[in-house]
C-alpha cells in the first residue's frame, strides 16, 4: 500500500535535506506564468516518463535540481527517484508504477507546490 500523503508530509520535516528545497525566483515565475494546471500536466509527464518504468533511465540521477518547479517539488517530497519513492512512499522499486502510484506522486508534488509562496 502506498503510504498516505499525510503520513509522508508529517515525516518530511525530519529530513534537513528535503526541507532545504524552495522554489527559486525562476521556478516561481514559471509557475506563475504557466499556471498550476499546466505545471501539473508536466508533473504527470515527468512521473510517467522518468519514474514509472520498471527500470527508469539513470535512476537516482534522473531529476535535475533546478530548471522546473516540479523538479524542486520532487526532491522536496522524495518523489525524485525509485529509491526515494520506495523508502518514503512505500512504492516498490523494480516494477512499473501503477497509475494509482503515479497519481500519488503527482499529488505529493501538487501539495508541496500549493504550499509554496509564489509572491
Ligand atoms: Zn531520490
Amino acid at each position: 500500500m502506498t503510504r498516505p500523503l499525510d503520513a509522508v508530509f508529517a515525516r518530511l520535516p525530519a529530513s534537513a535535506f528535503r526541507m532545504r528545497f524552495r522554489l527559486g525566483a525562476r521556478e516561481q515565475a514559471y509557475l506563475r506564468d504557466k499556471g498550476m494546471d499546466t505545471v501539473l500536466s508536466h508533473a504527470r509527464d515527468f512521473v510517467a516518463q522518468r519514474l514509472a518504468p520498471a527500470q527508469p533511465a539513470n535512476d537516482g540521477r534522473q531529476t535535475p535540481f533546478r530548471g522546473h518547479p516540479v523538479f524542486i517539488a520532487q526532491h522536496a517530497t522524495a518523489t525524485c527517484c525509485r529509491g526515494c519513492l520506495a523508502k518514503w512512499h512505500d512504492i516498490p522499486a523494480g516494477k512499473a508504477m501503477t497509475l494509482e502510484e503515479q497519481q500519488h506522486a503527482v499529488a505529493a508534488i501538487e501539495r508541496w507546490l500549493r504550499g509554496q509562496s509564489t509572491d
